[in-house]
C-alpha cells in the first residue's frame, strides 16, 4: 500500500484496499465505468487509470453514459473514451466504477453492469450508507478527489507515469477542489499538484482549456439564472431556480458558476441550485459553506454527494420540487444555530 490516507488508513480499509489491488495485477481487460453527466473528476479518474492500466499492458475500455464536455478535449483526444449506445458492454473481467459509490448513478448502463459477470471494483471518495455491493473496494472518504487514490494506485501497481496521466490526474485535483479552493484541499492534495507539475501537467495551460473557452451564451444565461436568486433565513439559504430555456433562449449547462457566486455572499450558508433538466424531472444542485450537510439533504430526495457538495435527480414539476426541497432545507437550517463559514 502506497501513502496512507490523512486520517489514517484502518486495517479493515487496508486490507480492502489490498484485495482491491490484487484484483487489478490479476485481470487483464479493463472497463472503466463513471457517474452520469462525468465531471472532471470523473473523467480525469477514468483518464488516468486508463493511460497507467495500459502502460501496464492491460486492456482498457472507457465507458460513460453521457459524452465528455468538449472542456475535457485534452483528454478525450488522447484516450479510450466512449459513450453507452445501449445493449451488452464490450468484453472485461473487472469493470471499475468511479467516483460514485451506486450503481443507479450510471443512469441507463446500471441494468447491464449489473448482468455482466465481471468483478466490480469501486473506486471512490463518497461516503457510503447502504450494503456493499462490490467485489472490491478501493475507498477513502478524506481524499480530495477520487483522482488522489487513481494515483495512489497506479503508484503501488508500479504504472509508468507521465505527462497523460499527470494532467487527468491534475483535472480532477482541480474539478473537486474547486482549483484548491474549497475545504477539502489539504496537504496531499498540493504536494501531489507538485508532483504533477514536474511530470509535465501545466496549470496554467488546463485552466485555459477548462475554464477560458466558454459559450458566447453563458454569461447572458447566467445573469437570468442569477437574477431568479431568493433568500431565505435572513439569508443563511440561498435558492436559484433555472426553468426548462424558452424557444431559442441559451441554458445554462455549468452550473459551477452559479453556486460559487452566490455561495461567495457572506450570510449565505447554504445554496440550492434547482434546474429542470426536463419537463417533470429536475437536478439539485446543493453546496454548504458551514458544516450544514447537504448530502443528508440530497439523501431525503434520492440523491447523495459529500458534506459540503450533493446533488439528487428529483421528479416533478419545477416550483412544486423546489417548494418541497426549500422546506426540507429550511426545516434543517433553522434548527440550526447560524455558523461562521469554515
Ligand atoms: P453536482 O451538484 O456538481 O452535480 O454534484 C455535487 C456532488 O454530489 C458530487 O459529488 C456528485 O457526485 C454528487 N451528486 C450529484 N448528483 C447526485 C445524485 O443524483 N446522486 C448521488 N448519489 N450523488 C449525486
Ligand atoms: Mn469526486
Amino acid at each position: 500500500m502506497d501513502a496512507p490516507s490523512k486520517t489514517g488508513t484502518s486495517p479493515a480499509v487496508a486490507a480492502e484496499q489490498a484485495r482491491a489491488l490484487e484484483l487489478v495485477r490479476g485481470a487483464r481487460r479493463f472497463l472503466l465505468v463513471g457517474h452520469v453527466r462525468p465531471d472532471g473528476d470523473c473523467l480525469g479518474s477514468q483518464g488516468a487509470l486508463a493511460r497507467g492500466l495500459i502502460g501496464l499492458g492491460k486492456q482498457v475500455t472507457i465507458l460513460n453514459a453521457d459524452k465528455p464536455a468538449p472542456a475535457f478535449d485534452y483528454l478525450t483526444r488522447v484516450l479510450p473514451y466512449h459513450t453507452f449506445a445501449g445493449g451488452e458492454l464490450p468484453p472485461h473481467d473487472v469493470v471499475a466504477l468511479l467516483d460514485f459509490n451506486e450503481l443507479s448513478r450510471t443512469g441507463p448502463m446500471a441494468a447491464a453492469i449489473a448482468r455482466a459477470g465481471s468483478k466490480k471494483l469501486v473506486v471512490d471518495h463518497h461516503p457510503f450508507a447502504g450494503t456493499p455491493w462490490w467485489d472490491a473496494s478501493y475507498v477513502d472518504v478524506s481524499a480530495a478527489a477520487t483522482g488522489v487514490l487513481v494515483w495512489r494506485m497506479l503508484k503501488a501497481l508500479g504504472a509508468p507515469l507521465d505527462e497523460v496521466v499527470a494532467r487527468a490526474v491534475f483535472t480532477t485535483l482541480v474539478t473537486d477542489t474547486g482549483w484548491f479552493r474549497y475545504s477539502n484541499t489539504d496537504r496531499e492534495t498540493f504536494a501531489l499538484a507538485g508532483e504533477l507539475v514536474a511530470l509535465g501537467a501545466e496549470p496554467a495551460r488546463l485552466y485555459g482549456a477548462l475554464f477560458q473557452r466558454r459559450p458566447m451564451a453563458e454569461p447572458g444565461a447566467l445573469a437570468r439564472v442569477l437574477a431568479r436568486h431568493e433568500y431565505f433565513l435572513g439569508g443563511r439559504l440561498v435558492v436559484v431556480d433555472q426553468p426548462l430555456p424558452e424557444d431559442g433562449a441559451a441554458g445554462l449547462d455549468d452550473g459551477d458558476p452559479v453556486l460559487d457566486i452566490l455561495r461567495g455572499v457572506g450570510e449565505v450558508e447554504v445554496v440550492l441550485y434547482l434546474r429542470e433538466t426536463e419537463p417533470g424531472s429536475c437536478k439539485l444542485s446543493a453546496r454548504s459553506k458551514t458544516r450544514f450537510d447537504v448530502n443528508a439533504l440530497a439523501r431525503q430526495f434520492g440523491g447523495g454527494g459529500h458534506v459540503k457538495a450533493a446533488g439528487a435527480t428529483i421528479a416533478g414539476p419545477l416550483a412544486e420540487v423546489r417548494a418541497r426541497v426549500v422546506a426540507a432545507a429550511q426545516r434543517a437550517l433553522a434548527a440550526v444555530p447560524p455558523e461562521e463559514a469554515r
